[in-house]
């Protein structure tokens, strides 16, 4: 018998997050070396973590047979300080993603709704399915940014939450300060707004919000180790918002959801602004080479303000699976509505130089 009739009907029906293809699983399947697979299709930092995080958590291993932190105290007293927050508007997850979950949890239930702009990061409308809540898309503008002031028009009565990727995933654009401002003064009090800037140290544009949380704002932003730090093997990210709101996700996770490795990682890496600030302009100079090849061959693509680039190539699965075969692996966007388009991140000279020859030579053969 079947005991899926008697599961949570949400839970079963939804499509699961489906990442980005891991190089262990190509090498298999290909035949190849690990080494001589280039993994360009989940943001990854390809000048690997800082050398002081990698040190911090070397020292820290010894001690795993003690349970971490649950409160993540240091960790969280340090991102206070930066944002001039106090300790309690702060709250850490296992990677942003546990913290979209977790807001899923305070705020979501069958009745309400999620509005997010038209092409966002899958985690919103997977979260919104989980806990039974209406998920709203809002068409992008034509130049491809947030439609902010749709995005007001789409907010109700039963919105509770608002996401506002920026700069946003899979397509790069970004939204300024000033149409933040705006959107800000017209957002209904009873709407939490979330800010999911995973990507905003590749922006040259730092539009600040956390000024918002300190307003007293009911705002969530949401930052993650990740992308620009390097630490997405170690899953932790990071809320700075109102203490209720940090309150109702402290209740909702689980006591030890930000591991001992991750929470000393985190905390050294923030102190390491030097290869920080190479990571950006291993990006810059890598953006700078893939928009010269692409406006050499004629390919249409998104100008962007993250370490990923969508660049249209015809029949987007063909490319990805051709480009798959000789061992680069990007994202194909079929399951994002844009089939025509694959995701390419921004990794170091010799991934770029590999991806867009393999590129030429998928694309010339047409
Ligand atoms: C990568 C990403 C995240 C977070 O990733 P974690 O590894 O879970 O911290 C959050 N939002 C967006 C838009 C992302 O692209």
């Amino acid at each position: 018998m079947s005991i899926l009739p008697y599961a949570n009907q949400n839970v079963w029906e939804l499509v699961a997050y489906k990442p980005g293809k891991p190089i262990e699983e190509t090498a298999r399947e290909l035949g190849m070396a690990p080494e001589d697979i280039v993994k360009l299709a989940s943001n990854e930092n390809s000048l690997g973590p800082s050398p002081r995080a990698l040190e911090a958590m070397r020292q820290a291993v010894a001690g795993v047979h003690i349970y971490p932190d649950g409160a993540s105290f240091a960790l969280r007293s340090r991102l206070a300080a930066d944002y001039g927050v106090s300790f309690e508007q702060t709250a850490v997850g296992n990677g942003s993603s546990e913290l979209i979950e977790l807001l899923g949890h305070a705020f979501l239930k069958p009745g309400t709704e999620v509005v997010a702009a038209e092409y966002s990061f899958a985690m919103y409308s997977i979260v919104a399915k989980l806990f039974g809540a209406a998920y709203v898309s809002v068409p992008n503008k034509p130049d491809w940014t947030h439609d902010l002031q749709g995005m007001l028009r789409a907010i109700t009565p039963q919105t509770r939450l608002v996401f506002i990727t920026n700069p946003t995933n899979p397509v790069g654009t970004m939204v300024g300060q000033a149409e933040v401002d705006a959107f800000m003064a017209a957002v209904p009090e009873h709407v939490t707004v979330v800010f999911d800037e995973a990507y905003m140290e590749f922006a040259d544009e730092q539009v600040d919000t956390a000024k918002y949380v300190r307003d007293g704002r009911n705002v969530a932003v949401l930052r993650t180790f990740s992308k620009a730090y390097g630490l997405a093997g170690v899953r932790v990210g990071y809320a700075i918002t109102s203490e209720e709101i940090a309150g109702l996700i402290n209740k909702a996770r689980s006591p030890f959801n930000v591991n001992l490795i991750a929470q000393v990682g985190a905390l050294a890496a923030l102190d390491d602004t030097e290869h920080l600030r190479r990571s950006v302009e291993m990006v810059n100079e890598g953006r700078a080479a893939y928009y010269a090849v692409f406006d050499a061959m004629g390919l249409e693509y998104i100008p962007c303000h993250t370490n990923f680039i969508l660049v249209r190539v015809g029949d987007g699965a063909k490319v990805y699976a051709e480009a798959l075969a000789r061992g680069v692996i990007t994202r194909p966007m079929g399951g994002y509505g844009l089939p025509e388009y694959i995701r390419i991140t921004i990794g170091c000279a010799a991934e770029n130089n590999k991806c867009l020859s393999v590129l030429r030579e998928i694309l010339a053969l047409r």
